[in-house]
């Protein structure tokens, strides 16, 4: 049968404490054992259906791993309290002293900062290559690189990854491949094109609501049980649990996530082809002339369309910041960073998610001054907003008037 992702979740069957149609939430940082034996059995990790000590796991935190680990098609999935939580786990339970990463330069600013900064210090080091040069990205691997890391479709400048290629170069070097897929959840399954470890910040999409923050690593089995090893898995260790109520509130959530996907893709698509056709510099990968649209083509559920983001250079920050302004002076969306919220989101990434990125780097990878991204958002009107969006590109100059209303 063909995989999807929302029949995947779909097909969970989960029932409260008193029948309930929800899973109860366990309200409780720590459990009770009927032994001493049981109890240490539970921390060597030999008690299957025996919960410790909510920073390991919870019931409410494994009802939403397990639908998570559904969606990606993984064996199974570790939620954590933040997608940056998840991230720095995952990559330091791969790679410690001495080892090294491969990473595609265009990533959110926090895993580049992290990457450059921070995992040094741990002996960690990484090269930022172009991922869409695959002979860059092999030429870059050392006799100590352990992870090839991408995102599916990056954050801000929308490079498409070739997953299966990578996938390839990753094996025949015995490397790991991680796919951070926050932009694509639905539309993209990177497990199935051969990714080892698939990473998420729920905080995104996935809740959908812009109230709380979450990540999630999928994998094999074996990968998340290290995780959550008592002695030395990085995620019970470096401690960015998250919280049983969050877990249940984030579970109803993704149950429509395939509806609201599907209304982000549509709009998105909608603008995007639009701002092209009025001679605007878009990139939208489900357009034709974006250098990654065969690639996304290739690998996407179709269903679920090419996603909600999308950017826009309008030639400069001061243009940029005005027509940002504007927008939200009209409630068209809100001037703020993150994304996959039902209102539309902007922000110029140059000075604010990718501000990490130091300004010539951001030159060279064509990060410019006047990008503005864009999550849109979930309007049931989007020629309505698409009008109202144009008329406030009149007023700040990125539109010529027409002449319907010059006259
Ligand atoms: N990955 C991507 C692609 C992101 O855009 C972000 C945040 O913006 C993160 C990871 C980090 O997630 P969080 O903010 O939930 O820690």
């Amino acid at each position: 049968m063909k995989f999807d992702p929302a029949n995947n979740i779909q097909d969970l069957q989960y029932f409260g404490e008193f029948g309930g149609v929800n899973p109860s939430i366990s309200d409780s940082s720590t459990y009770t054992f009927l032994s001493a034996k049981k109890m240490f059995d539970t921390f060597e990790g030999n008690a299957e259906g025996c919960y410790l000590y909510s920073r390991h796991s919870s019931p409410s935190g494994l009802y939403l791993s397990e639908a998570l680990a559904a969606m990606e098609g993984a064996e199974a999935a570790h939620i954590a309290s933040t997608g940056m939580g998840a991230i720095t786990a995952a990559i330091l339970q791969l790679c410690g002293q001495g080892d090294h990463l491969v990473v595609s330069r265009t990533i959110y600013g926090g895993t580049y900062a992290f990457l450059k900064n921070l995992a040094p210090r741990f002996g960690v080091t990484t090269t930022f290559v172009d991922h869409t040069d695959l002979d860059a990205v092999e030429s870059a691997i050392q006799k100590n690189t352990k992870v090839i890391y991408v995102e599916s479709v990056s954050n801000p400048l929308l490079e498409v990854a070739d997953i299966p290629s990578l996938s390839k170069i990753s094996r025949k070097h015995n490397l790991q491949l991680l796919v951070d897929n926050t932009f694509t959840p639905m539309m993209i399954s990177p497990i199935r094109l051969g990714a080892d470890v698939v990473l998420h910040s729920l905080t995104k999409f996935i809740n959908g609501s812009s109230d709380t923050m979450g990540g999630v690593i999928c994998g094999s089995r074996e990968f998340i049980d290290r995780l959550k090893n008592v002695n030395d898995g990085t995620s019970m260790l470096l401690g960015a649990s998250m919280d049983s109520l969050r877990a249940a509130s984030i579970l109803k959530n993704l149950r429509t996530l395939h509806i609201r996907m599907k209304q982000h893709s549509f709009n998105a698509s909608f603008l995007a082809e639009r701002f092209q056709a009025d001679g605007l510099r878009v990139v939208y990968p489900g357009l034709v002339s974006h250098a990654g649209h065969l690639q996304m083509c290739k690998m996407i559920h179709e269903e679920y369309g090419y996603g909600g983001m999308m950017t826009l250079d309008v030639g400069s920050l001061e243009k940029a910041n005005q027509l940002m302004e504007l927008m939200q002076e009209r409630n068209l969306g809100y001037l703020a960073v993150s994304l996959g919220f039902y209102k539309t989101l902007f922000s110029a990434p140059g000075t604010s998610t990718s501000s990490e990125i130091p300004e010539e780097e951001q030159l060279e990878m064509g990060l410019s001054d006047g990008l503005i991204r864009f999550s849109i958002g979930l309007d049931q009107d989007i020629d309505r907003t698409y009008q109202l969006m144009v008329k406030c590109m009149r007023e700040v100059g990125i539109l010529e008037e027409s002449p319907a209303v010059m006259a």
